[in-house]
């Protein structure tokens, strides 16, 4: 991993410690300790053979146990192996040992117990990561990475991930900030020149950094699409009256029985969510209930979240029965709906066909016949297609909301400098310098070059306790 030092040390006071393994029945169970009393504490708790775990060199694991043995009484509580690592070589770029226990509901948590009882505090979410960032470790945007690595659904959203966590976007952006930060510097020289002799090679070159700068600002603000696509999936939604083989088509993309399938009308009275890879990306696909007038309350309930949901979708699959004319219901939820956002499915087509694609104009549309199995495959390529899944190439990093917000207020104010730059404006040279200087500073929140708490706070809160 390339790592980015941003300068920033702090050794924090306090020892922290948590289980970071997920809860449950497994094999190992770990309990993490960083901080300047880990070794201290891992001295008072551990039984192994000499010398004392404080006393070893870092990189060592050795096998032991975790006890309490004060009052004349000894009481184990697990076998464990004791990871060391020495600052700054560790996670933390803390002293931190790790013991590597049994898994199960009541081992980790007896080790911990004995570990807070010695010293430590328990760690907030995140918390290890965010001394890795403050201590200088990883940039912010590295530390994103790892939460983002471990709620990835997809093999291609994980590989994105590892990618910025790499330091690929860190990369970028830098490369991006160090051009704005020279651009200014130029901008800041010209001003100990008088009018006359300003050197317009000077007012040109930061004209042109400035271009640059704003030219791949505008490429990382094109991958947020894709970000967002692997970092919280798309929401897909099947919807159409009842009848016309919602249920089945959910089942046929899922290749699972998982949604039941009848022939009365209104089965499914409520929504029914899955999540299905396409082409790397995560999608949840909901089942709506059929889209009819009822008397019946549950299903009045259930219509009325599928039209909500259907307004929230990334993508509405519509579906038709071919083998029966359209109706003035039809046509109106049509004209209500967003061509760029919908897949006209008429299925059905073993049945015949009273409609057909010329009667959706400007839709794109895909027939299939679900019990025949066919057009499955063109309507997985039409909702990759649709959004927009085909032209992401290569799996790499790519931006996310918060860093879009940030790149679009840095690309407005560069772009506000680009207007107004020019070798005849040196009475603006002042303003423009100083909105620069603001771009520049916006940029630096996204790796973290300047924060403060409620963005380290925003952040690390969607973190899991233990990371
Ligand atoms: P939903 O109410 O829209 O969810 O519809 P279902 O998926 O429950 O399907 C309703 C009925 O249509 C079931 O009996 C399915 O077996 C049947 N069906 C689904 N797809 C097709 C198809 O392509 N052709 C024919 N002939 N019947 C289908």
């Amino acid at each position: 991993m390339r790592l980015i030092f941003h300068g920033i040390v702090n050794t924090s006071s306090d020892t922290i410690a948590a289980i970071s393994t997920a809860p449950g029945e497994a094999g190992i169970a770990i309990v993490r300790v960083s901080g300047p009393a880990s070794l201290d504490i891992a001295d008072r708790i551990f039984k192994g053979n000499a010398p004392l775990p404080s006393k070893r060199p870092a990189g060592t694991f050795v096998h032991g146990f975790v006890g309490t043995s004060g009052d004349g009484n000894t009481a184990d509580l697990d076998e464990v192996i004791l990871l060391i690592y020495r600052a700054p070589r560790s996670y933390t770029r803390e002293d931190v040992v790790e013991f590597q226990g049994h898994g199960g509901r009541a081992c980790a948590k007896r080790v911990l117990r004995m570990v807070l009882e010695a010293g430590a505090r328990p760690a907030e979410p995140g918390e290890f990561t965010k001394r890795a960032f403050l201590n200088g470790r990883i940039d912010l945007l590295q530390a994103e990475a790892v939460a983002d690595l471990i709620s990835a659904r997809s093999d291609r959203a994980a590989s994105a991930a590892v990618e910025q966590l790499e330091g690929r976007l860190s990369d970028s952006i830098s490369n991006i900030y160090e051009f704005m930060v020279n651009a200014a510097a130029d901008l800041e020289a010209s001003l100990d020149f008088p009018e006359e002799d300003l050197p317009p090679a000077l007012i040109q070159g930061a004209s042109e950094q400035i271009d640059f700068a704003g030219k791949r600002l505008g490429e990382l603000l094109a991958t947020w699409g894709e970000g967002r696509l692997l970092r919280e999936g798309a929401l897909v939604v099947i919807s159409g009256k009842p009848n016309v083989g919602k249920s089945t088509l959910l089942n046929c993309l899922l290749e699972t029985r998982r949604a039941i399938v009848t022939d009365e009308p209104g089965t499914t009275r409520d929504t029914i969510e899955e999540e299905f890879i396409l082409e790397g990306v995560p999608l949840r696909l909901v089942d709506t209930a059929g889209l009819r007038e009822s008397e019946n309350i549950v299903e009045r309930e259930g219509v009325q979240r599928a039209q909500a949901l259907i307004k929230k979708a990334d993508l509405n699959l519509m579906m038709f029965d071919s083998s029966t004319r359209l109706e003035c219901d039809d046509l109106s939820r049509l004209k209500l709906s967003n061509p760029e956002e919908c897949i006209i499915v008429l299925n059905k087509s073993d049945l015949g066909h009273k409609i057909d694609a010329k009667d959706f104009d400007g839709f794109s549309t895909v027939s299939c016949s679900l019990l025949n199995g066919t057009g499955i495959t063109e309507m997985k390529s039409a909702i990759a297609e649709k959004l927009g899944i085909r032209d992401f190439g290569a799996p790499h990093a790519a931006i996310s909301e918060r860093h879009r917000h940030i790149i679009q207020e840095a690309l407005g104010k560069l772009n506000e400098v680009s207007k107004v730059l020019s070798p005849d404006s040196e009475e603006l040279l002042v303003p423009v310098i100083s909105t620069l200087r603001s771009a520049i500073e916006a940029l630096g929140t996204i790796t973290g070059k300047n924060y403060d708490n409620s963005l380290l706070d925003n952040i690390f809160r969607r973190f899991c306790i233990g990371k």
